[in-house]
């Protein structure tokens, strides 16, 4: 993956999103970084990524939230969390990405028929309508809005599977389902209190 190196102006600035990652989970110390770059050197995958984790920390804390959620970096880490435990600030590096992921998939920021995001939402939609994941269930959802064709492609494994009872049909339910809503949209409603 090329580096992105373009020119910064003042006026692309966003300062609200420069306040909301500094005050998020993990965005207490952003700027304490010292651009030192060991969390780049550390990190296993900046090599394929737009704008590496030392970039990220720079811009974020800066407030160019169209270059941070546009990248392509946020989408990519493992959460291995190599970056953090070798900073030397003790910048939490790791939470600061998923931090990102999220208002990202919030913002719906992120390419169509992109898998990941895809993933995540069905992941939370599923969880809140039914209070389980049902593997088969989640896999045809993603694959239904990101790649049909791929989807095709597996039904031959999908089939060995189903002969085989390796994958289930049957969607799994709990029971009592208002109340996880109820837990879902507490914790929603804390989350937009503390602004995190
Ligand atoms: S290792 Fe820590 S201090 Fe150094 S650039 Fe990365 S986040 Fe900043
Ligand atoms: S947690 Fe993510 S950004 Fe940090 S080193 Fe691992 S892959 Fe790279």
């Amino acid at each position: 993956m090329e580096l992105k190196r373009t020119v910064k102006f003042e006026a692309d600035r966003d300062p609200e999103f420069a306040r909301w990652i500094s005050h998020t989970v993990g965005g207490e110390r952003i700027r304490h970084c010292l651009q030192c770059g060991l969390c780049s050197g550390k990190c296993p995958l900046s090599l394929y990524m737009d704008y590496t984790p030392r970039r990220l920390m720079h811009l974020s804390r800066e407030g160019f939230k169209e270059e941070v959620l546009g990248s392509s970096s946020i989408w990519l880490c493992t959460a291995c969390y190599a970056c953090m435990v070798n900073c030397p600030k003790s910048i939490n590096v790791t939470h600061l990405l998923y931090a990102l992921k999220q208002r990202a998939i919030e913002e719906r920021r992120y390419p169509r028929r992109f898998a990941i995001p895809v993933m995540a939402r069905q992941f939370s939609d599923m969880v809140r309508g039914s209070g389980r994941i049902t593997e088969s269930w989640l896999i045809l959802r993603v694959f239904l809005r990101t790649s049909i064709w791929r989807l095709l492609g597996m039904s031959g494994l999908g089939l060995k599977l189903l002969r085989t009872g390796r994958m289930p049909i049957k969607r799994e339910r709990i029971q009592r389902r208002a109340e996880m809503e109820k837990l879902l949209d507490s914790v929603a409603a804390t989350r937009k209190e503390l602004a995190i």
